[in-house]
């Protein structure tokens, strides 16, 4: 341990080691229930490539495990300390190096909050779309790290589709440049979007080259209410069957409605048993809200709400926002992340609600309904074991359920531990043998984020 930390002192300022278990304490996991935390050895903090590269060799040299930490606002355990780590905090390495509004491109550190680069890409006309709902607080290199996903993505996808090029300090320290800063690009292999979503797994993002687009006119949004789950789901896949490219399309189930609308006072009915918001950023909103708002009543709606301008709208998305809080005032909440065709929403909604019932629990949904992505927020009572027991089987068969509808364990938030034992479930013994070969090519020693992901 001495070893470990005066080797390390060699290349980190000195305030930049921390070992004091208090602090180190506060660092061990992210926001994930049901995950175990390690103890780690040292906690660190470098400003530069050069300090990564530092850390990681000593790691190498000592044979450490190493867990690279964003803002540790994950909700799978993947940012979560092993025994005798080196927790590796990429937070200080927050500045944009470069906003280039001909290439459209920004080149930042993986420490930059996701807000802070929207706000700074905005004032060049410019927008990254990859939006988590974290992302006041979250990091570019924790989205990377997971992939992440957000209300945006049903027009324009996730954080995947904007990493052009990535600077990844390797287990022994070498670095890797991968990708381009070009519009196109098919030199190798695309080791860039092997990196993203790698939960830490194979390297440490110490840049990123990322795309970005003009900035779409102000989203105008509407809320419908529907009297069942069912025919929101339906209105879901009319609206986009007929062609409309929503800028967001969420969906709120019987449970969280009542949850926020008793947190907010939002004067909802009683009879509103789901309630979808969808909304345009295109350039006649108000048409394509009309139509969008017809087509809701044709499946059920009861009541349909446009707003008139953007206050209004996000006044809509309020409810949306709070959901999550909302729950957590019903008990301690597990929120799961399981993704199916949008076709299959309603199926996976009214699933989850008869799994729900069999576990004696409540369950609220709210999804990502345009990209048939939901999180069922299991709630239950953390001092009772029966209970807590009970919460995690729920949580397994709302993902076998997804599974079974032909879809994904996780959407967007990863698997780190919480989903380990799915994972060969959903890519078969032949995906997880190849994807072990692909982690023993990158990181030989097992050292990086070990435990996770498999
Ligand atoms: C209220 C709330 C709302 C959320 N909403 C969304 C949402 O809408 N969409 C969504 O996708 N997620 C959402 N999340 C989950 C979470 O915010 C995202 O997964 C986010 O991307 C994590 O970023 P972070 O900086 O907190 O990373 P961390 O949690 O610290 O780390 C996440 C993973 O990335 C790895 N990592 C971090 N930095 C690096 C690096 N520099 N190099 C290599 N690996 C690294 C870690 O090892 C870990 O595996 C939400 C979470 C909360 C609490």
């Amino acid at each position: 341990m001495s070893d470990l930390v005066d080797l390390l002192r060699e290349g980190l300022p000195e305030a930049a080691v921390v070992t004091d278990p208090e602090v180190t304490a506060a660092y061990r996991q992210d926001m994930a229930g049901f995950c175990s935390s390690g103890n780690p050895a040292v906690l660190v903090f470098p400003d530069t490539v050069d300090q990564v590269r530092h850390v990681m060799r000593t790691a190498t040299a000592l044979r450490v495990p190493v867990v690279p930490q964003g803002a540790r606002t994950g909700l799978s355990g993947a940012a979560n300390a092993v025994d005798g780590c080196i927790l590796l905090s990429l937070v200080r390495m927050n500045r944009i190096l470069e906003i280039d509004p001909v290439n459209r491109i920004a080149v930042v550190e993986p420490g930059v909050v996701n807000a802070a680069l929207s706000q700074a890409v905005g004032v060049h006309g410019l927008t990254y779309p990859p939006d988590p709902s974290s992302w006041e607080s979250c990091t570019i290199g924790g989205n990377i790290g997971t992939a992440s996903g957000g209300l945006c993505c049903v027009k324009y996808g996730t954080t995947s589709e904007y990493v052009l090029g990535l600077d990844v300090v390797l287990a022994d320290g070498e670095l890797l440049r991968t990708g381009r800063r070009t519009a196109k690009g098919v030199a190798g292999y695309d080791l860039t979007r092997l990196l993203v979503g790698s939960e830490g797994s194979l390297g440490v993002v110490v840049g990123a080259t990322l795309a970005l687009r003009p900035s779409p006119p102000p989203q105008l949004a509407l809320a419908a209410e529907f009297p069942s789950t069912a025919a929101a789901c339906v209105a879901v896949c009319a609206v986009m069957e007929a062609g409309f490219t929503p800028s967001l399309m969420e969906l709120m189930d019987t449970v969280s409605v009542r949850a926020v609308n008793s947190l907010a006072q939002m004067g909802l009915p009683d009879s509103t048993a789901a309630l979808l918001l969808i909304a345009f950023d295109t350039l006649d909103p108000v048409a394509d809200l009309a139509a969008a708002g017809e087509i809701c009543t044709a499946y059920g709606a009861t009541e349909v709400v446009p707003a008139a301008d953007s206050a209004e709208s996000e006044l809509l998305l309020q409810a949306r926002r709070l959901s999550l809080t909302a729950m957590d005032t019903l008990g301690t909440t597990m929120v799961d992340d399981v993704a199916v065709p949008r076709s299959e929403l309603a199926a996976m909604i009214d699933g989850v609600a008869a799994i729900a019932e069999r576990f004696d629990l409540t369950i609220g949904v709210v999804a990502h309904a345009g990209d048939g992505n939901t999180h069922p927020v299991v709630v239950f009572d953390a001092s009772d074991p029966e209970e807590t027991a009970r919460a995690r089987e729920s949580f397994d068969a709302i993902m076998a359920l997804g599974l079974e509808l032909g879809g994904t364990i996780t959407g967007e938030h990863g698997v780190g531990l919480l989903k380990r034992e799915w994972l060969a479930r959903e890519i078969g013994p032949v995906g997880v043998a190849l994807q072990r070969r692909i982690k023993a090519a990158f990181d030989p020693l097992g050292l990086l984020n070990p435990g996770k992901v498999f």
